[in-house]
């Protein structure tokens, strides 16, 4: 398998994206202390959203992710020592990290009191704008690391538990062409002398056909599980190139099939060359593959939405049932026998994987006789921004 640090990698280079922009939540009875703040701040790169008053604060709180709060103390009605303290009895808004805003005074009692509040830090009245700034934003980066390291957690989680998927459909797999040599190596052996020369020949054959298939089998894995090694960089992938080569690779079987491709203008995609390369291939391999058609048609679009390119691989061939829509990604599912059509029922694993290595998605419209849509989405970047290479 891809080891985990390589996984991390490509998986944080599409983290920010995923992450939601950080709250700060303003708190204060007089419109123009908030106008000032609002504008003090505005250089952050975090929503900034007003409270009039300590309940409407704590309505927020209850409703909403602050990366900080800024609680002006004297408030009419609940000041804010109140709010802080209410906030200290509600588990979802305890963590919260509170800024008094305070004219009061800088004695210590006050200072004990709000640290039992809760408070993580003072600004004074009248504010000075540099130190308000620098402060709200040790708070927001604080945040923004605190929302990657759990979203990285919960990746972490998911990817063992694809870990352990796969561990469990390698070993069952491998098993069924290990048995097979077992057995038919036993019924051999268990031949005498004269009668191996005449009735041994099938289960030598049997074993070398079950042999066969293993070693593809163990091929399949280490294809699978090399795509996303720390070696492998991102840069800007032509499309359109990749089709043409890939028509190259194709030439005999196009000729021999009928097969005609069709794509134009595909955009640049950000990604790794040679996985897209794989991508394409196992998707229009398998347009060609399970196809009975006299002419094979295989079409190649995309469209774009605000955030990601959406691509799609449209064949003419025998189509798959709904119910084996998503069964059909997972690693060894086939679902012919291998004399009907050849294979070993990696390729769309190894598609889904790359496609999550690039951060999209991948799915399928299809029915029996009615051709086969795979569709995937590859994450839109401008310029430099988004991502940056993986190697
Ligand atoms: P393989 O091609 O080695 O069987 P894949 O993982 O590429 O493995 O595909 C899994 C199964 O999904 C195939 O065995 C086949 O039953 C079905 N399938 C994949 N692509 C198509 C397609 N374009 N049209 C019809 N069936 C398909």
């Amino acid at each position: 398998m891809t080891t985990a640090a390589a996984v991390m990698d490509n998986e944080s280079e599409h983290l920010d994206l995923q992450l939601a922009r950080p709250k700060i939540l303003i708190v204060d009875d007089r419109t123009e202390n908030l106008v000032a703040t609002r504008k003090v701040l505005r250089r952050l790169d975090a929503d900034i959203i007003e409270a009039a008053s300590g309940t409407e604060a704590l309505s927020l709180l209850l409703r909403n992710q602050f990366a900080v709060v800024l609680l002006d103390v004297q408030m009419p009605e609940m000041d804010g020592f109140e709010t802080a303290s209410l906030m200290q009895e509600d588990a979802s808004m305890r963590h919260t990290p509170v800024i008094f805003v305070t004219a009061i005074n800088k004695e210590e009692h006050y200072a004990n009191h709000a640290a039992e509040l809760g408070a993580v830090d003072y600004i004074f009245k009248p504010i000075n704008p540099l130190i308000l700034e620098s402060k709200v934003r040790v708070y927001v980066n604080l945040y923004r690391q605190q929302q990657r390291i759990q979203r990285l957690n919960e990746v972490l989680s998911q990817n063992n538990e694809e870990l352990e998927r796969f561990a469990y459909i390698c070993s069952h797999d491998l098993k069924e062409p290990a048995r097979n040599v077992l057995s038919f190596a036993t019924l051999y052996t268990e031949l005498g002398v004269k009668e191996r020369a005449q009735e041994g020949l099938p289960y030598v054959e049997s074993i070398i056909k079950s042999s066969r298939r293993m070693l593809d089998l163990i091929q399949g894995v280490l294809d699978y599980s090399r795509v996303g090694g720390k070696s492998e960089s991102f840069a800007e992938v032509d499309c359109n190139q990749i089709l043409e080569n890939l028509e190259m690779d194709f030439e005999h079987t196009i000729r021999e099939r009928k097969v005609h491709i069709e794509y134009s203008n595909l955009p640049p995609v950000r990604g790794n060359r040679i996985q897209i390369m794989q991508l394409f291939q196992n998707l229009i391999g398998n347009g060609i593959k399970f196809n009975n058609k006299d002419e094979v048609h295989i079409k190649i679009s995309c469209r774009e939405n605000s955030k990601e390119w959406e691509f799609s691989v449209m064949d003419n061939g025998i189509g798959i049932d709904t119910r084996y829509h998503t069964k059909i990604f997972d690693m060894f599912q086939r679902l012919h026998n291998r004399e009907q059509y050849p294979g070993s029922g990696i390729g769309l694993a190894l598609c889904k994987r790359i496609i999550k290595l690039h951060g999209g998605r991948i799915s399928l419209q299809s029915q029996p006789d009615g051709g086969s849509t795979f569709l995937f989405t590859l994450p839109k970047t401008t310029g430099n921004g988004g991502m940056h290479d993986g190697g």
